[in-house]
């Protein structure tokens, strides 16, 4: 029998563990082998540990629950997701040869520098396609596109990529597919049943969801995941600590639990910040205000995630009293974490965006964005509505 997403999250990877309850940490960096031949042999196949940076015992409890979640044929994890973006990126465009990426406006900052500055410097060429809009991606392929990049709910605009319509446009080309699914999370969104090829992660955030490990992921079908082991990770180095990977994994046991938490808080306080007569405008993909509503229903099922964003009337000021004011917030970058985080991404996380790009892609001076937590609701209003004030 097909087990449920809580039981999943849980059980999941401990069938290497059979007589703990709880992983091992195995903090080693390299593994005894008993014999010559045995080394020779472990350098032959595949499984057995020989070096951290290549593969250990504690990783692999992180990586099967992530690749369970997904529905994805195995999952290898990294050190960061900037790590699991890059190597997933890096894996796609390893042949020589012309090479062209397609992706989506609205992304993570650190994503839009890769593939706007980095790439560009080892010779592949990035056309941005405008994320709400599934034509603008089928315009941008060109002959020598490797890869579609997607990420949505997009950060942190929250617009969102019509995933079917876009892995539906990539397959008929066969050109592969990839898309960070950070801010959904499987509980909420599950891409790969949408058509997509490769799923990557910010495990820093929902995934380990209490603020204290920064990880990645990269999940799709073995062949890919292997090559982006055996390339990136291996020689570019991104492989996670496995106390990172065990408190990851730890935190995973819960996803499915606290999803459901992060979704109620969030659609509860993007109810409460419509209807304040300070507030300018409000968004969040579960609320009808959001312009790509049935699409959210339609391809979100779970929920519309821990992130809602806003402007007050009072634009950057009355932002920036909020910010002074509230308590029990707390100011910072980040996501996905139990307690309830507040960012000001145009002075902070997309401080290094050109303002025109910044705000074409929907990203207003006062935006305001909050990483709803797992406290009561009624707390989070209260502090919100204090720190709002007389508007
Ligand atoms: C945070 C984040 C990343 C980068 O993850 P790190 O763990 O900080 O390297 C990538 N994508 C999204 C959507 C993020 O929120």
């Amino acid at each position: 029998m097909k087990r449920g997403i809580h039981t999943t999250a849980i059980h999941t990877g401990m069938e290497l563990e059979p007589r703990d309850v709880t992983p091992a940490i195995h903090m080693a960096n390299t593994y005894l082998f008993e014999s010559a031949e045995e080394a020779a042999h472990a350098f032959e196949t595949e499984g057995q540990p020989i070096y951290t940076r290549w593969g250990n015992p504690t990783i692999e409890v992180l990586e099967r629950k992530i690749a369970a979640l997904e529905g994805a044929e195995k999952a290898v994890a990294t050190a960061s997701g900037m790590a699991a973006v890059s190597s997933a990126l890096l894996a796609a465009l390893q042949d020589d040869g012309p090479r062209h990426i397609v992706a989506t406006t609205g992304l993570y900052s650190g994503t839009y520098h890769f593939v706007t500055k980095d790439l560009p410097r080892f010779g592949v060429q990035t056309t941005l396609a405008e994320a709400t809009d599934p034509a603008a991606f089928e315009t941008a392929i060109r002959p020598e596109t490797r890869a579609i990049y997607l990420e949505t709910p997009g950060n942190p605009t929250l617009a969102l990529n019509d995933i079917a319509a876009i892995a539906q446009i990539a397959h008929t080309r066969g050109i592969l597919t990839i898309l960070d699914n950070t801010f959904a999370t499987p509980v909420n969104q599950r891409p790969i049943d949408l058509g997509i090829d490769v799923v990557v992660h910010s495990a820093t955030k929902f995934l380990g969801g209490h603020g204290d490990a920064m990880g990645g992921a990269v999940a799709g079908p073995a062949e890919f995941v292997t090559r982006v082991l055996k390339g990136p990770i291996r020689n570019f180095g991104g492989c996670i600590s496995p106390f990172n990977a065990w408190l990851i994994a730890r935190g995973m046991t819960t996803l499915p639990l606290r999803m459901e938490r992060h979704n109620a808080n969030s659609l509860r306080i993007a109810e409460w910040l419509h209807d304040h007569p300070g507030v300018a405008w409000v968004r969040y993909p579960w609320h009808p205000a959001h312009p790509q509503y049935e699409l959210a229903q339609r391809q979100m099922p779970g929920g519309g995630g821990g992130v809602v964003v806003f402007e007050l009337k009072g634009g950057v000021e009355a932002g920036a009293r909020l910010l002074n004011r509230i308590r029990l917030c707390a100011l910072t970058v980040s996501l996905g974490d139990v307690r309830t985080l507040i960012t000001h991404p145009a002075s902070t996380t997309h401080r290094s965006v050109p303002r025109e790009t910044r705000i074409a892609s929907g990203i207003s001076d006062g935006l305001v964005r909050l990483a709803v937590g797992l406290e009561d609701v009624e707390d989070i209003i209260a502090d919100l509505e204090q720190g709002i004030g007389n508007w």
